[in-house]
């Protein structure tokens, strides 16, 4: 059978030809297989989910643990992971932005799959800096799904968006590493099924060089001293059952063989967390706003709601509304699968640009469509009788998680600014090449003012 009579399924109903192009059989499969997984086993279950977790918020509800299971058993685990890494299940970042995009669709669907934030982007950490008795002891199991982890780098006291700032105290004894500090954001203590934190902090303050002073370490979530003061909503929501926590390390004791890599060597590790890990929300963004998209179709012919005796969906405003939401989504689809494909193709460091086009560029533009098929509903699309609020708001965070946009901005600014010398020389060579040309047609060369 060819690869194109494959992709006959609904899984690709949106692939842009030059991915279907990319995409090898086995891939193929494993898209069609999450998107069976997304719409039978989880979309009919997001209101089961809701109704365990309403009196329980800070437990990992039943059907989770069940969907874990089963989708483990079915080799949806850690699709994440590309396949240069030898304990990749052996998708590559493009295809797995396919598998993502339909993650997305179910806020929690990524968690059964083992493919969720800020996991993803541990377990690549870990994979690529660990020890190997490290990787025994929290690679594997992170990996089987028997543990879980959180990731601690932002701080109340300082700008965190630029990690050189981080404060939080890490004194290195022969031993031990005890930890005094703040730290926001990372998931919820309470969880008792959250079993270590990811935690970077500052080990030599006073070294000369400020990449060198930082240091990584892996914090057991009931290690004395370490307590969770707050959980933070996040837009009111308080994002139940990981949540989002607010911590004080008071001394702290950690092994020093915890440490990942070395002490001081934590923007190594930041460095390696910069790749796919980065546009992962991006990904299953997609098919939030997807989710938004359908849910502002199917609003458009309801035939409850006719104002002026007219569908939703028969007045122009909505018509063109529905084709900007389309193209919007279809454009910023081609940005983040344009961001995975570069990643492949040239390695995480050439993806950089294409990295932060996706952070700052997706969220933005995708919070637009959402808010529009809020509009659309009415008041009842900014109450629970929808998803869209819980949409909107993820929309929103992606702003600002894994760092704001206006400091990727600034990055691909300042980058940008650094081409702009060779670009004046190609302009003085065309001043240079028309003066020759005038010579040649004994023509008076002309003077503009500011054009080289
Ligand atoms: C829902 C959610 C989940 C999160 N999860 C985690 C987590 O699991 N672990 C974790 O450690 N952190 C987490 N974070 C924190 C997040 O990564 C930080 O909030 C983010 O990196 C920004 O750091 P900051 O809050 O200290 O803001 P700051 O660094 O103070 O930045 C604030 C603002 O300053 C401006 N700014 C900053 N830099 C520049 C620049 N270069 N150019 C122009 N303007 C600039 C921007 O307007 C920016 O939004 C999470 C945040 C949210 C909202």
């Amino acid at each position: 059978m060819s690869s194109e009579s494959l992709m006959d399924h609904p899984a690709f109903a949106r692939t842009p030809p030059w991915v279907k192009a990319k995409l090898r059989p086995f891939a193929i499969e494993k898209i069609k297989q999450v998107y069976e997984w997304v719409e039978t086993e989880c979309i009919p279950a997001e209101r089961i989910f809701k109704a365990q977790i309403k009196d329980n918020r800070w437990k990992n509800p039943p059907i989770i643990h069940e969907l874990r299971q089963k989708a483990k058993a079915q080799g949806l685990f850690n699709l994440f992971l590309p396949n240069h890494f030898k304990e990749s299940p052996g998708l590559t970042n493009l295809e797995y932005s396919c598998c993502a995009e339909i993650m997305g669709k179910v806020y929690w669907a990524p968690q059964t799959m083992n493919c969720h934030a800020p996991e993803t982007g541990n377990i690549e950490l870990l994979a690529k800096y660990c020890s190997p008795e490290q990787k025994k002891k929290w690679l594997e199991p992170l990996m089987n799904g028997e543990m879980s982890s959180a990731y601690s780098m932002t701080e109340p006291d300082v700008a965190s968006s630029d990690a050189t700032n981080i404060a939080c105290s890490m004194k290195i004894t022969d031993t031990e590493v005890i930890i005094n500090g703040r730290k926001l954001y990372a998931n919820c203590q309470y969880n008792e099924d959250l079993n270590i934190y990811i935690l970077m902090g500052c080990s030599d303050p006073e070294n000369p060089n400020p990449w060198n002073r930082h240091t990584t370490i892996v914090v057991p979530a009931r290690t004395p001293g370490l307590k969770q003061v707050r959980n933070l909503t996040i837009m009111g929501f308080d994002c139940a059952p990981e949540g989002h926590g607010e911590y004080i390390y008071d001394n702290v004791r950690v092994p020093k063989e915890n440490i990942i890599l070395g002490p001081g060597r934590a923007f190594e590790i930041a460095q390696g967390r910069l790749g796919p890990g980065r546009i992962h929300h991006c990904m299953r963004l997609i098919g939030q706003a997807e989710r938004a998209y359908e849910l502002a179709l199917v609003r458009c012919i309801e035939p409850r709601k006719k104002p002026r005796g007219k569908l939703i969906g028969q007045f122009d405003s909505n018509i063109e509304r529905i084709a900007d939401m389309r193209m919007t989504i279809d454009s910023m689809r081609l940005v983040v699968l344009n961001a995975a494909d570069t990643m492949d193709y040239a390695g995480n460091k050439a993806g950089k640009y294409a990295i932060a086009q996706s952070k700052i560029l997706v969220p933005n533009a995708l919070l637009k469509v959402i808010d529009e098929a809020m509009q659309m509903y009415g008041g009842q699309g900014l109450t629970q009788h929808t998803p869209l609020p819980e949409i909107w708001t993820y929309a929103r965070f992606v702003r600002v998680a894994d760092g704001p946009d206006a400091a990727h901005r600034h990055q691909v600014g300042r980058d940008q600014m650094k081409t702009a010398q060779g670009v004046r020389t190609r302009f003085e060579e065309y001043t240079r090449k028309y003066q020759e040309l005038c010579k040649k047609w004994e023509l008076e060369p002309e003077e503009f003012w500011g054009i080289v």
